[in-house]
């Protein structure tokens, strides 16, 4: 009996893998790889450097704000302890990442950006205050203009905070602006005014309705962080539009010609 229910789920996972018909997108996750070009640091310059090199779709940063109100790209809110927003920039111009290279300010990775190729996964973190919130939205856009990135064919936006998300879809109609957090079904999200949802993979394995949901509603509906081959199967046979990865050529193989450029 055991035996016949593993085989079925067997030919449930094949048939999943040749059903993937629609083209889905891929993103690099905080821009990194797990390939063999080892010492590409995550929210580096030079691994947007090799998402733009190798032609995908899209890659992933996260930008903060320091107290003496610098935007900068880092994954943690805190740096060797020192909490980001408690700290002037000054304080990390020794901290280097993986790569040797310094923590990048959002005027130095969108000068790499403004470079082409891939489009910039905008992820703008909760900060402690609205307050910080709506000036990191503010002057999040003011530096997209200043580099010509203010397009929604470049850059698309996605944030955990329902505070940024608003600002963001009341100051960048026509833009991509996806919700991360989980905890909203894609019509609450819509009835917030916001247009789409990047989810961690576990909430579509749990409502997989969800991606269809969002789809009658012209919302676009990314899936993070997929890394194992049979969850990127599965997603991109649950119709989603991108999914965020650290493998981004495992994707690409899976994928085959279905990948959206
Ligand atoms: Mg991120």
């Amino acid at each position: 009996m055991h035996k016949i229910i593993r085989l079925a789920a067997i030919a449930a996972i094949a048939a999943v893998a040749a059903s993937c018909s629609h083209k889905v997108a891929i993103t690099a996750h905080r821009g990194y790889w797990n390939c063999e070009e080892a010492g590409f640091a995550e929210n580096s310059i030079k691994s947007l450097e090799l998402a733009q090199k190798y032609g995908l779709w899209g890659s992933e940063f996260d930008v903060h704000i320091t107290s003496d109100l610098v935007l900068v790209v880092h994954h943690d809110a805190a740096i060797q302890g020192k909490k980001i927003w408690t700290h002037n920039y000054s304080d990390f111009k020794d901290y280097r990442l993986k790569n040797g290279e310094k923590m990048p300010t959002l005027d130095e990775y969108l000068t790499q950006g403004e470079k082409g190729g891939t489009v910039l996964v905008f992820e703008l973190k909760s900060q402690i205050d609205k307050a910080h919130e709506d000036y990191m939205v503010d002057k999040s856009i003011e530096a997209l203009k200043a580099h010509n990135l203010f397009d929604p064919k470049k850059v698309i936006f996605i944030s955990f905070s329902r505070n940024i998300c608003e600002r963001v879809a009341a100051l960048c109609p026509g833009f991509t602006n996806q919700y991360l957090e989980k905890d909203l079904t894609p019509d609450e999200v819509i009835a917030k005014g916001i247009n789409g949802i990047d989810y961690h993979y576990s909430a579509f394995n749990e409502h997989p309705e969800w991606i269809e949901q969002a789809h009658k509603n012209k919302m676009s509906v990314n899936v993070w962080t997929v890394n194992k081959r049979e969850d990127i199967k599965k997603m991109a046979d649950l119709g989603v539009d991108c999914i965020t990865t650290n493998e981004p050529l495992l994707v690409r193989e899976i994928l085959g010609g279905k990948e959206k450029k």
